[in-house]
């Protein structure tokens, strides 16, 4: 049973030495329990939340402790009553081999799931964030311009879907020639602006010559200032993530904006506000299920893995996240099936 702990916290972007591989022994069930197996890890952004001890909506992964995530799992051995050997689950037994459960807060998806990993993306968390994202805080509507950076990644990519579907033009942000293309060809974007291009403001601006109505917040940063000038009056901004800031570790340099920015949301009357996804919406994932198997089986959501291979690549592929270098959903595929 291979497990990767929190060796220590980082200080700025994490690396290597931050975490630690170590073997121990597998968990006997007790009665009412049950052993799960690992086969897809989850890697999301909110983990560099859980590696600091900074006060956040969640508590931090102590030192020594495994690492947390979303797993989806098989049923290995059972002493449950209302689980069968085999059977697949959405799980969160973090970054290691084999979870002990009692069923509390399992997800069942079943003996033969067709894409058992999905429920790692675009049928679960990120997917759900998206959905709610956008449709709850950001009430998109037709004819309105939507810009969405982190473009490619399961959230951002998914809230560009759904706004083509509601009508929207969509102008989507991603890191690098390759991303776009897919972003426009791929996912069906209007238009995808390289954030790593020199006149990134000005290409953004040219995109958006009708101002922006809806920007759904991913990355902050300097993407979040070339946006800022664009909004329209009555604009939403539904405030998901701010991934280019997880590393940070300090105030960036420069003038204080915030009043600049304050005086943008009062006299445009602009609508900014934060949430945490299974907080503030875990009642409505009925609703986000229906529409997403029905866009999914209609072909009109599409969706890109990248699965890294192996328990112990995970470190190196969370590190390279923070950094842009996945592109689709990152999974670790942890064991066969
Ligand atoms: P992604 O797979 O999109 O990974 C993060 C991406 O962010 C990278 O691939 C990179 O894309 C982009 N990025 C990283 N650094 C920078 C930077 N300095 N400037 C611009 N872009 C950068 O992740 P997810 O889709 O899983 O998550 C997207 C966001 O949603 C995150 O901020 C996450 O924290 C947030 N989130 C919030 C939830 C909530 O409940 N509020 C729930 C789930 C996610 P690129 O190469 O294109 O720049």
């Amino acid at each position: 049973n291979r497990r990767i702990v929190l060796a220590s916290r980082p200080h700025g972007a994490p690396q290597p030495e931050n975490f630690r591989l170590e073997s121990v022994e597998k968990p006997e069930p007790q009665e009412g329990e049950m052993l799960l197996r690992s086969v897809y890890l989850s890697l999301d952004p909110y983990m560099r939340g859980r590696m600091s001890d900074a006060k956040s909506y969640a508590e931090p992964v102590a030192i020594d402790e495994v690492m947390v995530g979303g797993t989806v799992c098989q049923v290995e051995t059972t002493r449950h009553p209302d689980f069968e050997e085999g059977e697949w689950v959405l799980a969160y037994t973090g970054w290691q081999d084999y979870g002990i459960s009692n069923g509390e807060g399992l997800i069942k998806l079943g003996k033969t799931p067709v894409h058992p990993s999905y429920a790692l993306g675009v049928m679960g968390m990120p997917g759900f964030t998206a959905y709610m994202g956008l449709l709850d805080i950001g009430q998109p509507k037709a004819g309105e311009t939507l810009v969405v950076a982190a473009a490619t990644g399961p959230v951002g990519a998914t809230v560009g879907q759904i706004g083509k579907i509601k009508g929207c033009r969509v102008i989507g942000v991603a890191g690098g020639v390759e991303k776009c293309r897919y972003a426009k060809e791929v996912l069906g974007f209007d238009e995808c602006i390289d954030h790593y291009a020199e006149d990134f403001a000005e290409q953004l601006a040219a995109a958006c010559d009708k101002g922006i109505d809806v920007y759904f917040e991913n990355v902050g940063g300097k993407v979040f200032d070339a946006v800022m000038p664009l909004l329209n009056t009555s604009a939403r901004i539904p405030l998901c993530g701010l991934v280019s800031q997880y590393n940070a570790t300090a105030l960036p340099e420069g003038p204080d904006r915030m009043s600049m920015l304050m005086g943008q949301l009062l006299v445009k009357r602009i609508k900014m506000q934060g949430f945490i996804i299974f907080d503030d919406y875990a009642h409505r994932y009925g609703e986000f299920a229906k529409d997403m198997s029905q866009w999914l089986a209609e072909g009109r959501i599409q969706y890109k893995e990248q699965l890294v291979e192996g328990l112990e690549n995970a470190p190196e592929a969370f590190i390279g996240l923070l950094e842009g270098k996945n592109f689709g959903k990152l999974v670790i595929k942890t064991n066969d099936p």
